[in-house]
């Protein structure tokens, strides 16, 4: 698995190489400006590989002009209309469908960019289906629902042709400040609304480029680190500052607090769960975390031999899925239960079957058989008992061939900075690892300290985490008495 197309051996390396993720642009100087030019946009410094370019083709193609605005009359643009209440940033749907069907796209985009300030990557990554589209009253007619998804993106598009930004400017400055722990879509949503309020937004995020996931996990095929770039940029612009490659720990994280008026934390979730086999660290056994992260960056262009793909969520389909882009001769994906108990949404299922991923239900890893490298998977059948749980089917251990694994079997929780000891209790409150929080403000157990996204949902969709950086940062703002109308 490399971008040298001899060779197989990258994918071995790549959990040693998990702490210290960087893309090839930045690695290759590109993100290192000398001090006379102007400093590289986030959207310059995005990693390019023609490879992979060329093995994750769009999975919806863009609508041009014509087919946007056909697509734009079918809609009945409802009042109270279901569609705009089921997104959780709760864009304005009807308003700017009518916009593209008036031909003012502009409009359109300054519509969906006033309630989402993401619009455009969850455009491609919102898993539409069981959110807007998924609402749209057309359904309850037998009729196709209105792509809202794919008209935000034809917005979307066509305000980066005419180099438009924001609907809106920063406000006059009001002296206070607040830093922002990740550079996630929560933290990134937080910034620009805190900005919106003049309040000074300084992000800090361990990686080499900002936007988190958004850059480093979502399928190439609905979302390109490029898109999330150039979305990030619009979020500079507003006057956003960034502190990239920089781990906020506890210590880092009290002097922070000294400095800065409120803190919000947006962390995500941490490291992938392991299998917890016998040898499993001498494996070539990486988690589907690193693994997309690398073919992202173009570090990895192709895979060959078999692969075993462990869970059963989104991750794990989308581990699948590049596998098969990748190159891979067959693909297996690995679940304990049943297919109608998988986390993943069922249309992510539907892709992965299309793309000719093969599934192995109710199977238990056991045991890893190689020699140096991974040759097999030892698995156990499971069965259902009468009260649910599952039991080992006696004898019935076999095996799987397989050149790579790669594991999705969840992420942990990521709180160490907040970390209490013997003499100090957690910084924050935390349920089941999750940061507790009031959900119309992102306030936590400390007043001074909001989050949001992933580290206090437990791990949902983009969205979602704009959805709360966007109500923490209004809850900042209320609560340092600077909320504009
Ligand atoms: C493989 C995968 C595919 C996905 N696909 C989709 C999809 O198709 N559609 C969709 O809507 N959602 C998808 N999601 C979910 C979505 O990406 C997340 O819900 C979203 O990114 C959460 O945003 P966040 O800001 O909370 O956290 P993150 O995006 O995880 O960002 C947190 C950032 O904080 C940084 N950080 C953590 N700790 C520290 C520290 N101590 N100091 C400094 N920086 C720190 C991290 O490095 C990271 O950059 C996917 C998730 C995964 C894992
Ligand atoms: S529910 Fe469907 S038809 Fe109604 S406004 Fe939304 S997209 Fe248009």
């Amino acid at each position: 698995m490399t971008s040298n197309p001899s060779g197989i051996g990258k994918l071995d390396n790549l959990q040693q190489e998990a702490d210290c993720i960087a893309f090839p642009a930045c690695r290759r100087g590109r993100g290192v400006h000398d001090a006379l030019s102007k400093p590289l946009t986030f959207f310059e410094q995005s990693p390019r590989s023609d490879e992979i370019a060329a093995r994750f083709p769009d999975l919806h193609p863009a609508f041009d002009k014509t087919a946007a605005v056909a697509e734009a009359n079918r809609c009945l643009y409802c009042f109270d209309a279901p569609c705009t209440t089921a997104c959780p940033t709760h864009i304005d749907v009807p308003r700017f469908i009518k916009r593209i069907a008036a031909d003012n796209v502009e409009g359109a985009a300054k519509t969906i960019l006033d309630a989402n300030v993401m619009g455009e990557s969850c455009s491609r990554a919102c898993p539409v289906d069981v959110l807007c589209e998924g609402a749209c009253v057309l359904h309850r007619y037998n009729r196709q629902p209105i792509a809202i998804g794919r008209l935000q993106r034809f917005a979307m598009e066509s305000l980066n042709e005419t180099g438009g930004g924001l609907p809106y400017a920063p406000a006059p400055e009001t002296g206070k400040s607040v830093a922002l722990i990740g550079a996630g879509p929560a933290s990134l949503a937080c910034a620009a609304e805190l900005r919106r309020h003049g309040i000074r937004a300084v992000i800090y995020d361990n990686r080499p480029l900002p936007g988190g996931l958004n850059t480093y996990a979502i399928a190439e095929y609905k979302l390109t680190p490029a898109v999330s770039l150039r979305e990030i940029d619009r979020i500079h612009a507003l006057g956003v500052e960034f502190h990239l490659n920089t781990t906020v720990d506890a210590a880092m994280l009290d002097r922070l607090d000294n400095e800065h008026d409120a803190i919000f934390i947006g962390v995500g979730l941490g490291a992938v769960h392991r299998l917890g086999l016998d040898g499993e660290e001498k494996y070539n056994i990486t988690d589907a975390l690193t693994f997309i992260a690398h073919y992202k960056s173009g570090d990895i262009t192709a895979i060959s031999g078999r692969v075993g793909v462990i869970g059963a969520g989104n991750t794990a389909m989308d581990a699948a899925s590049a596998s098969v882009h990748l190159g891979a001769s067959e693909v297996t994906m690995v679940y304990r239960r049943g297919p109608e108990q998988m986390s993943a949404f069922h249309f992510e299922y539907e892709h992965a079957k299309h793309e000719g991923v093969h599934f192995l239900f109710r199977a238990n890893p056991v045991g890893l058989k190689g020699n140096g490298r991974v040759e097999a998977l030892q698995l156990e059948h499971l069965e259902m008992t009468s009260d649910g749980s599952l039991v080992p089917v006696p004898n019935s251990t076999f095996e799987l061939p397989v050149d790579h694994i790669v594991l999705a079997i969840g992420q942990s929780s990521h709180t160490e900075l907040l970390d209490g000891d013997e003499t100090h209790p957690p910084r924050l409150k935390l349920e089941r690892g999750r940061i507790v929080v009031d959900r119309a403000t992102g306030q936590t157990s400390d007043p001074r300290y909001f989050a949001g996204g992933d580290c206090t949902n437990g791990g949902r969709e983009v969205v979602d985490a704009v959805a709360d950086g966007k109500r923490a940062g209004r809850g900042i703002a209320a609560w340092l008495g600077v909320l504009n109308a």
